[in-house]
């Protein structure tokens, strides 16, 4: 390919041995992995920042591999986009997540929402809201459970196409959330042109907010804008009681972060809910 030339300049280290071999045989196993079901789902609750009460989760793979242990989606997503590989992979997860939230449905647990990361190349299947209509039909599910984030890049191809299967899927109930909100190059431009019902802002304006005074007022004008504008806003990344104390003078309606949980599995997020609401841990 035209990149190996690149590699003639590569400085030997151990180091960087071992994290290209793993590169190189997750893409290998990748395919396998697919047809093995080695993923997992893990459920990181979005909580209301006034009340505590839980609003939902975001479902977040994990790749369970059988050398390398518990994977991260940083390590394997975009192997997963070069090989065209998420579009299965996706619609796995998908499944997986549907018949999921059915057992808690049949548990009477009050799990309110899942969002689920799309990526592009799945909105790009011409096909996509006819598979997901499949699914929900086949599983039983109601569309309002369900959350598309999606993020500004979806719109750089195809404006038109990936436009018309959003509207269709927000026809069908699912809410669609523009994901990472303030990450990319045009974000206001994005805004106004994606029909989504959800904006999350990302994590990299709540790790800056305590020390920069500009960074929380591009925060509250963001939010004041996206209330303008009638949509939601979930800020993600909150790890600090100061940092929620923060967000508790803005307008938003749901927050994510460690310092309320890190992604769960199944067992343990069930656990969560039962509780019905997350408990600040007072005065730390
Ligand atoms: P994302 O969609 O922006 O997801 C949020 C990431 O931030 C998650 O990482 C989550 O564990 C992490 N996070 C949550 N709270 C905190 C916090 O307080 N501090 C910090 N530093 N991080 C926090 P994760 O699970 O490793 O996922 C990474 C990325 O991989 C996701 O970013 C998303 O872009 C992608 N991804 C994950 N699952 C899927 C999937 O099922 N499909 C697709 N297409 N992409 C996925
Ligand atoms: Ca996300
Ligand atoms: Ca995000
Ligand atoms: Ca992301």
């Amino acid at each position: 390919s035209k990149f190996e030339g690149k590699n003639q300049y590569q400085i030997y280290s151990p180091m960087m041995n071992v994290n290209s071999l793993k590169m190189f045989t997750l893409k290998n196993d990748l395919k396998k992995a697919i047809v093995n079901e080695e993923f997992l789902v893990y459920f990181q609750p979005r909580i209301n920042p006034k009340t505590f009460e839980i609003t939902g989760a975001e479902a977040l793979i994990r790749w369970k591999h059988p050398k390398w242990g518990i994977v991260s989606p940083n390590e394997f997503i975009s192997l997963a986009e070069e090989t065209g590989l998420i579009t299965n992979l996706g619609e796995w997860l998908i499944k997986q997540v549907c018949k999921q939230i059915m057992g808690w449905k049949g548990r009477k647990l009050n799990f309110k929402k899942i969002s689920i990361n799309i990526s592009s190349l799945q909105l790009f299947q011409i096909d996509f809201v006819d598979k997901i209509l499949a699914i929900i039909k086949e599983q039983n599910i109601n569309p309002q459970w369900l959350e598309f984030e999606i993020t500004e890049s979806v719109i750089i191809d195809r404006e038109e196409q990936v436009l018309r299967t959003l509207s269709e899927l927000k026809n069908v109930g699912i809410s669609i959330a523009l994901d990472d909100f303030g990450t990319g190059y045009s974000s206001l431009n994005y805004l106004r042109k994606i029909p989504c019902d959800i904006v999350k802002i990302d994590k990299s304006f709540i790790s800056d907010i305590e020390v920069n005074k500009e960074t929380f007022d591009i925060l509250e004008a963001t939010i004041n804008l996206c209330k303008k504008l009638n949509k939601s806003v979930v800020i993600e990344g909150i790890e600090t009681t100061h940092q929620l104390s923060i967000i508790q003078k803005l307008n938003c309606q749901e927050f994510q972060g460690y310092l309320c949980s890190k992604p769960l599995e199944e067992d343990q997020y069930i656990k969560f809910l039962q509780k019905g609401e997350w408990m600040s841990r007072g005065t730390e």
